[in-house]
Order: structure tokens, then sequence, then C-alpha cells
């Protein structure tokens, strides 16, 4: 790794750590005992994919980037504050336990990498627990409880701050390179 890429390296995981800081707090508290009981949360993405699967023609007739300028601040304003969405355009919550899989500061989407300690914390931010720990222990109390087993894509950063909303609305969210069928890069997705 240069020096370079180290010091960013370092810089983000310090943000990571700044921003675990801030929102210490009764917010935090109340958005974790949420995510820890996630049904409700469930109920409400499975009545979110009920109005986006309606809405996947208007998105297809905007195209992606146009939609997304308008969905974009919507979803922000829910996920941001609830899950700390970083907006990567494919989600995959509901499959990892309502645990958005992109706070892992390694921002690993097929399970935990190899440094996640005996105690189940993180090898970044040893005070914090391993995102992948949680999204397994939450994700038992979900119907989607398989899907955690799911191989995920390699999040494609062409799709970054893009609606996942649009994404999924349109069919596009689940980009899988190599594949027959379907689309294979985000820019075939976003060049609308
Ligand atoms: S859209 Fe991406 S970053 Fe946002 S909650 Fe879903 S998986 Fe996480």
């Amino acid at each position: 790794m240069s020096l370079d890429k180290s010091e960013a390296f370092t810089a983000q995981t310090e943000a990571l750590r700044l921003g675990d800081r801030k929102e210490r707090g009764l917010w935090r508290r109340f958005r974790f005992f949420l995510q820890d009981h996630p049904r409700p949360l469930e109920w409400a993405w499975k009545l979110a994919q009920m109005v986006l699967r309606r809405m996947g023609r208007p998105f297809e007739w905007l195209g992606v980037k146009r939609a997304s300028r308008w969905v974009k601040p919507l979803e922000e304003i829910v996920k941001r504050p609830i899950f700390d969405c970083q907006m990567c355009g494919q989600c995959i919550l509901h499959s990892t336990g309502m645990t958005c899989p992109m706070t892992c500061p390694k921002k690993l989407r097929n399970g935990p990498c190899g440094g996640v300690r005996m105690d189940g914390s993180c090898e970044v931010t040893p005070e914090a627990a391993c995102i992948w720990v949680k999204a397994v222990e939450r994700s038992r109390h979900t119907s989607y409880h398989l899907d955690i087993g799911k191989l995920n894509p390699p999040v494609d950063w062409q799709l970054h701050e893009t609606a996942s909303w649009v994404t999924f609305a349109v069919g596009r969210d689940e980009v899988t390179t190599g594949s027959g069928r379907g689309p294979h890069h985000a820019a075939e997705v976003i060049s609308k």
C-alpha cells in the first residue's frame, strides 16, 4: 500500500470513528434498537417493494439518472439516519438483517473479513462490533434469513450516489458481470 493510500485509509477510519462518537446518545440507541428488532423495518421494506415495483415503468421512461435526482433526497432522508446509508445504489439491506454492509470499513458485501476478532469486534475499529456479526444475528429475526448467504456482486462504484429505490424498481440493481443475462456493467444501466 503506498503512503497516500495508507493515509487515505487512516483518514477514512478516523472519520468513521468520529461519526461513531458524534452519534452517541438517544438517537443512536434508538436506531440500534430498531435494527436489533428488524421486523418493522422488514415490513416497511415489503411495503416499499410493492410501491417500487409499480414505479419501474415511469423510472425506465425517465431514465435512471434523472429519476434518481428526484428520488435520492427522499431515500437519503429515510435511510441515512436509520441505517447510516452510504448511497451505494445497490441496496442489499433486507438480506443482511437490515444492517448496511457499506458501513463496514472495508465495504465488504459477502461476509466478514479474516480480521474479525474472537469477541466479534471489528479489526479496524475494535471498539465497534463487526457489522457482519450483527448482520448474521439480526437476519435470524427476518424472513430473509436464508439470503444472508447470497453471493452479492462486487459493489459497482459507478452506481454510488444513485437512488437504490430507482435501480431496484427498474431491476438493474444486481449487475452481475460475466452473467449471460441482464446488463454486464453499471455503465449500461446509468448511461441514459
Ligand atoms: S443503499 Fe447501499 S449504502 Fe444504502 S443502506 Fe442499502 S446497502 Fe447500505
